[in-house]
Parts: structure tokens; sequence; C-alpha cells
């Protein structure tokens, strides 16, 4: 177990946040960061980590699988991201931490099959499930990838698990081509009380949550710009029907109150917390 200084802007000042698992989760008290300290130390070299893979999900130990539900969902989410003007005659993608490869199925979907679609992911059984499909997936270290090689590079529900998102957005500025494009989906989770929190915190597996502007800070520290930021709903959340806030507020009483901590939570949170980031190398 190592200390750490907050990765965002570098200060010492916290106070402890939430504990799990035997780990504490700090709050910075500079930039608001949530992160883990003091971390593992192998969470700095274990490559799987770095990409995304959650320590339970071992190749013996797959807590869930291929999703169709979770490919209409980005279908449902891309044309709101990108338009079709967002993508040349041909471009490659490189999805970061691909799982089952449902977001690159729905990438062929929606952009074409002009692109070439490459993934990488850390799980024997989720890589060779991608593979049955017939995808270019297999877990390559970023590091060996050339300069200036992707149009475009993915990373969903990866940043959470990087012990140096801003290193790690370096790097991926390297492999993007000029004017490529970067594309981030994480939790907007660093204002959050802990009992506003939708779920427990899968610590160390996730070693910080972050702002918008957090993220918006390591992008262009990491030579980024033109960055945009669309929200959706985060489904750790219950849904609410369109025009029933109330009626949504109302369960969040009865459920606290179940939970006999209804004097703590705030009831009316903006549930709008997965942020879908692009940004492009300058
Ligand atoms: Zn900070």
């Amino acid at each position: 177990m190592r200390e750490v200084s907050c990765y965002s802007c570098k200060s010492d000042n916290y106070f402890e946040w939430g504990a799990e698992n035997g780990f504490k989760m700090v709050k910075c008290t500079n930039c608001g960061l949530l992160y883990v300290n003091p971390v593992p130390d192998e969470e700095e070299i274990d490559l799987a980590v770095k990409t995304g893979m959650h320590k339970g999900e071992t190749v013996l130990n797959v807590v869930n699988s291929f999703s169709d539900q979770k490919i209409n969902d980005y279908l449902e989410k891309l044309p709101l991201i990108y338009d079709k003007n967002s993508f040349g005659s041909t471009f490659s993608w490189l999805d970061i931490g691909c799982g089952y490869g449902e977001f690159i199925i729905a990438l062929k979907s929606f952009a074409g099959g002009s692109g070439i679609y490459k993934g990488i992911e850390p799980n024997e059984i989720k890589k060779n499930f991608a593979v049955s499909k017939g995808l270019d997936v297999d877990f390559t270290d970023i590091k060996n990838f050339p300069d200036d090689h992707f149009d475009f590079v993915s990373m969903l529900n990866v940043y959470s698990h990087l012990p140096d998102p801003g290193i790690f957005f370096k790097e991926i500025r390297r492999i993007l081509k000029k004017d490529g494009e970067i594309l981030i989906q994480t939790g907007d989770a660093a204002d959050l009380n802990r009992q506003d929190f939708p779920h427990t915190l899968y610590l160390p597996d996730h070693l910080s949550f972050a702002s918008e502007n957090i993220i918006r800070r390591l992008l262009e520290n990491s030579g980024y710009s033109g960055i945009s930021v669309r929200r959706f709903h985060n489904p750790g959340y219950p849904v609410m029907p369109a025009g029933l806030k109330i009626k949504k507020q109302l369960f969040e009483i009865l459920r606290s109150i179940k939970r006999s901590d209804h004097k703590k939570r705030n009831y009316f949170i903006n549930t709008d917390r997965d942020m879908w980031i692009r940004a492009r190398k300058v």
C-alpha cells in the first residue's frame, strides 16, 4: 500500500469520504476528486486493471454476459453523440476494454462498414467470445501501437479503473492520428455524498470517481481540444418516467425511509450522471 497525491491537482489535502473492502476513498479538498488512498502497489503495474478489467472477473469467474440490451442502449445513444459527418469514408477505431464486443457491434451498425474496428480486452472469456463473433479483439498493450495510428479510440467504463487517467490520455493521444478523437464514458460522481452513491464502490477495482470539470482539465492538459459532453440518465438510479420527476422523488424518499437514512439523502439529485465525452487530438 502506498500513499498517493490527487492525480488531478497534485494536492495532498483530503478527507476520508468512504471505505469498502478495507480500502479508503478520500476526497481532495482542492479539486473534489474521489480517489482510493492509499493504493495497492500492484495497481500501478497491473495491465489488466489499467485497461479496465474488474478484478472480480477472473478467467473462471465472469459475473456478466454478452448483452443485446447493451447493444440497443448504445444504438440509442450513438446518434446523440455523433452524426454521420463524424466519420470519414474510411476510419480506424480502437475500443479499449471492449468486453464481449457490444460497443463495436453497435458502432459497425451505426457508423457503417467502412470502419476498421479493433478491440482490446484482458478477460479471456470475453475476448474469445468477441473473436467468435468475428471481431478483431486481443489483449495488446497500447504501448505496442505505433504513433498516429487510429482515427478514434474509445474507453467505456475504463476511466475509474485507471491509476492516473492523465498519463493514459497522453498515451492514447500518441496513438491517435492528428484530429483523431477520444471517447470516454464514465460516471459524474465526485460531488456525491456517500449515501447518494447509487451502488457499492467496488474498491479497489475502481480507483477514482471524477467530475466533468476534472476530466475536461485532464484532457486539456493532455493535448486535447473541442471537448463535448453528452449526459444520460445513470442506470444506477431509478428510471424516471418523462414528466414524472415527483414520482421518482417520492420513490427515493420511501426507499430511504425504509433504509432509515432519510435524513441524510438528497432526494433532488440530478441523475443524468452517465457522461460520454468526446475530445480531439491537437
Ligand atoms: Zn485534487
